[in-house]
């Protein structure tokens, strides 16, 4: 397992990854790459979910409670990054911005989903449109966890849009706009993406998912299901966790590694 790096890298699938090295940092001083400010901020270190994904990734328990822990802010000049000490030249520009200032000042929206859309945009103004995506939905999931649905609908629309904006999307990323699309009550639109990866012939895994996605689609729900209920029991496949196939480029894919992630549980 590589080592976690926090920051934009990441975040561009799923937010942190779990790494060996579990458990909270020792807050530290450090100095903001835009601002020059020093303040104590913590280095996120995710620990390995026990629980299911859902099935646009939010992690399982316990790293799904940890979001807050996520990004660094600084407080004198809002900077949001997962490690504000590093900048990329753009987004020292963007966190100069009326949007920027906006965004971190809206009282309307949940402070850690402020904190996610604030980072969504440094990461847009930098060309990082799917890390934005992510970074969008996540101030989603902030929005789901403070019981505001209808804000939550609108960042997972616009999640899809960031997404589509940017290069083509894999089959494993394709699912997560559909479930997005879902979730937004966006039916018709999720019904057409799903049919069309569906269409395409993708790996097993993600047949078993958009399968399930279209159930639920025709239902109209849009609720939050786990990956769990999309795949068959771990047991199908005893070996998938042991030798070679692991580790091959054409092996098991996300869903296929995530679900070893839980299996423990
Ligand atoms: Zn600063």
């Amino acid at each position: 397992m590589s080592r976690p790096t926090p920051g934009p890298f990441h975040a561009a699938r799923n937010g942190p990854q779990p790494g060996p090295r579990a458990g909270a940092a020792r807050p530290a001083d450090i100095r903001c790459a835009v601002c020059g400010t020093s303040s104590r901020q913590t280095r996120f270190r995710p620990m390995p979910p026990e629980g299911a994904p859902d099935l646009d990734l939010r992690p399982g328990e316990p790293l799904r409670s940890t979001m807050a822990a996520w990004l660094q802010q600084c407080p004198h000049c809002g900077y949001v990054a997962p490690e504000i000490a590093h900048a990329h030249p753009a987004a020292i520009e963007a966190v100069g911005t009326a949007p920027f200032r906006a965004l971190i000042a809206d009282s309307t929206h949940p402070p850690l989903s402020r904190r996610f859309l604030a980072y969504a945009y440094v990461l847009e103004e930098t060309g990082a449109l799917h890390a934005a995506a992510e970074a969008t939905l996540q101030a989603a999931w902030a929005a789901d966890d403070a019981r505001k649905p209808d804000l939550a609908r609108a960042w997972r629309g616009d999640a899809v849009a960031l997404w589509r904006a940017g290069p083509p999307l894999d089959a494993e990323q394709t699912v997560r706009v559909v479930d997005a699309l879902r979730r937004a009550e966006a039916f018709d639109d999720a019904a057409n993406t799903a049919g069309q990866l569906a269409a395409s012939h993708p790996p097993e895994a993600v047949a078993g998912v958009i399968a399930l996605e279209q159930r639920l689609i025709a239902l109209e729900d849009s609720g939050r299901h786990t990956v769990a209920s999309a795949l068959p029991p771990p047991s199908r496949r005893p070996h998938a966790s042991h030798g070679s196939i692991a580790r091959r480029s054409t092996g098991p894919g996300l869903w296929e590694r995530l679900r070893r992630l839980w299996r423990r549980s």
